[in-house]
């Protein structure tokens, strides 16, 4: 695994990672743990988040203190990543959300954003591209490629699984963005899926299947 894999351990990432896999899990608690897993897996990624010096009076005196020094941009890949907002919202209440939905042509096989939003300085921001799957990696991609596109250089790709076929495909096209996630998979199959994974995200998130 190279240096821009992070796969976090804790507790309660494993505990909660237990539940998303589970598939007697229902749509209402995969939802509400995907939020919490989400929450624990920025609040460790946020460690190193540059602060900057601010004066402030408390209710008894004046105190030197320290703020957040750059806005951040959430940016979930639709659909699955809209799962991950609210918890890590929670979190950081001040960030700012973008939207990318993408496809690949079946004649051209080109990528197609099919919804795209982004807040107009978001090239001054520290983002945080969200996906609960790293699968085959085509989706990311093709995101991180968009999202560039519109000067944005800063980017942290957070999923929950990984697969290692997805990791080596972002990190071959995107050596700049570092991938961070509560685990590594052993494989994709045939569908794309991974191995064990916990199904079809977007499926269980949203009660579709
Ligand atoms: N997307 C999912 O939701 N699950 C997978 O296993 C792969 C891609």
């Amino acid at each position: 695994m190279t240096a821009n894999i992070t796969v976090l351990k804790h507790p309660l990432i494993e505990h909660k990672l237990a539940i998303l896999r589970n598939r007697e899990t229902d749509n209402k608690l995969f939802r509400s743990t995907l939020e919490e897993l989400s929450y624990l897996l920025v609040y460790e990624i946020t460690r190193d988040l540059p602060l900057q010096p601010v004066q402030i009076n408390t209710p008894l005196a004046h105190c030197d203190a320290q703020q957040l020094a750059e806005p951040i941009l959430l940016v979930p890949i639709l659909r699955a990543g809209l799962g991950m907002v609210a918890g890590i919202l929670d979190l950081i209440p001040s960030a700012k959300v973008g939207h990318v939905g993408v496809y690949r042509d079946e004649i051209s096989l080109r990528p197609v954003e099919y919804y795209f939003r982004l807040p107009p300085d978001a090239a001054t921001m520290r983002t945080f591209l969200l996906d609960p799957m790293l699968a085959t990696g085509g989706s990311a991609c093709d995101a991180v490629m968009f999202i560039k596109k519109r000067g944005v250089k800063n980017i942290k790709f957070v999923c929950i699984i990984a697969s290692p076929e997805g990791i080596a495909r972002l990190q071959k096209d995107h050596p700049d963005v570092s991938v961070y996630c509560a685990a590594v998979d052993e494989r994709l199959n045939d569908h794309g899926y991974i191995v064990p994974g916990l199904g079809d995200a977007g499926d269980r998130l949203f009660g579709t299947r």
